[in-house]
């Protein structure tokens, strides 16, 4: 027991060693007491700091078969459709806030690959550009990369040389650094940040709502749920988008702007309608497939409930008005087809792995957290053939929504 209590003091002295050695190497993690400035005020017990967010949910790490890095090509597509409200309004933010010397941006929910950089990209790109067009001196860009600390930030770092080969012409004038926490937190200091950036990371809830029925072996909403189920949902993804606008809105200057993508639903009039090829309806098949095959227990697919939310766009309109602190300039909805990002279509089953392997990527770290890893192969076999059966099927109500907005002027803002 001694040995074993003196051999962890002399790794935790390597460690501690280790750190202060390198806490100068490039690019930095940043830290801070991620409190907001209402959890400071109202010296809550319960407060929610951004390294207390204990979900398992991150996307698959590294960039081997099964990883979001291998397998994220749907929200590169994402990101191009984006792209032209994107430019538009760096371009805007520049000319409003009459050519900054200095401007900080994030990108919130930047997980692990190379996607991360190019909404940066785009932005640092565009700014140089018009920067050269009008004959203004560049700003010195301060680019975030902020993501849950379970994300993999190594990998993500490791494509910073594709970042630099794409951004050649300002080599000079960005620096990157990770800020893990959760964007349902404080994360920067008030006032410090120009533009934000997120695409599709707020579809993903804080939690798992409160208050759901029984599941019956359904891991999200579908068209035999009952209504309270959407209303849970609903709730919870109004509060936690609410709070993630009061945030953004303390750490934002006035006139800074942010991009978000999310995926979205049609507004159709039934709440609860999905596709029947809808992606997490699968998944759910792909459980009762291993519950009939005795793997798994009923009772377990019962209790596992996907944390996320697809709104539709009167509710994203809805929420922004009413908390306040930011007018919406563009809001778009673009089509969405998992199957359209399957490299080889012609092959049914390959396309079926596919689309398996991008769900994989993004659900797999929350599904072993609740299932144990044994599993995972097996099941998405199964979410593989479900998909080849669906081959035909459109799909019509998973979209994309694109939305910019801009921060209000203090005085018009609400108290925090
Ligand atoms: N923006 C990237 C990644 C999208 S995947 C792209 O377009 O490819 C969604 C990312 O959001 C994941 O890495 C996930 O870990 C992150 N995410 C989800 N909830 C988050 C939260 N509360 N705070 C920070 N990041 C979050």
């Amino acid at each position: 027991m001694i040995f074993l209590d003196r051999f962890r003091n002399y790794c935790l002295e390597i460690v501690r060693e280790m750190d202060s050695r390198f806490t100068h190497s490039i690019p930095t993690l940043r830290c801070s007491n991620g409190k907001s400035e209402n959890e400071r005020k109202n010296g809550d017990e319960e407060r929610i700091s951004k390294y207390s967010f204990v979900s398992p949910l991150c996307m698959s790490g590294g960039d081997g078969y099964n990883s979001y890095s291998t397998n994220s090509l749907l929200q590169r597509r994402v990101l191009s459709k984006a792209k032209p409200v994107l430019v538009k309004n760096t371009k805007e933010l520049m000319i409003n806030l009459n050519f900054p010397t200095y401007i900080k941006v994030a990108d919130l929910g930047c997980s692990s690959g190379q996607n991360t950089f190019l909404a940066m990209s785009e932005i640092i790109n565009t700014i140089n550009v018009l920067c050269q067009q009008r004959n203004q001196n560049p700003p010195e860009i301060d680019c975030c990369l902020n993501d849950l600390p379970n994300n993999d930030f190594n990998t993500t770092f490791k494509f910073i040389k594709f970042f630099n080969e794409k951004n050649i012409t300002s080599k000079e004038s960005y620096f990157v650094s990770g800020v893990p926490g959760s964007f349902y937190s404080r994360l920067f200091p008030r006032g410090s940040l120009h533009f934000v950036h997120s695409s599709y990371g707020l579809h993903w809830l804080s939690k798992v709502p409160e208050g759901l029925e029984k599941s019956k072996m359904s891991v999200y909403i579908t068209n035999s749920s009952p209504l309270s189920t959407y209303k849970a949902y609903l709730n919870q993804f109004e509060r936690d988008f609410a709070t993630f606008l009061k945030l953004r809105s303390e750490e934002m200057v006035s006139n800074g702007r942010m991009v978000l993508t999310f995926i979205g639903r049609n507004t159709i009039d039934n709440p609860l309608h999905r596709d029947c090829c809808h992606f997490w309806t699968l998944l759910s098949k792909s459980l009762r497939d291993l519950v009939v095959e005795g793997l798994v227990s009923a009772s377990k697919v019962d209790s596992f409930y996907i944390p996320f939310y697809d709104p539709n766009e009167k509710e994203i309109k809805e929420m922004v008005q009413k908390e306040g602190s930011f007018e919406i300039r563009d809001l778009e909805t673009h089509g969405y087809d998992l199957r359209h990002c399957n490299q080889d279509e012609s092959k049914r089953s390959k396309s079926g792995q596919n689309e398996a392997n991008y769900i994989r990527a993004v659900s797999e770290p929350l599904l072993v957290a609740h299932f144990g890893d044994a599993i995972i192969n097996i099941l998405f076999n199964k979410f593989a053939c479900h998909v080849s059966q669906h081959a035909s099927c459109k799909n019509k109500t998973t979209v994309s929504i694109v939305v910019s907005l801009t921060k209000k002027k203090l005085s018009s803002c609400p108290k925090v």
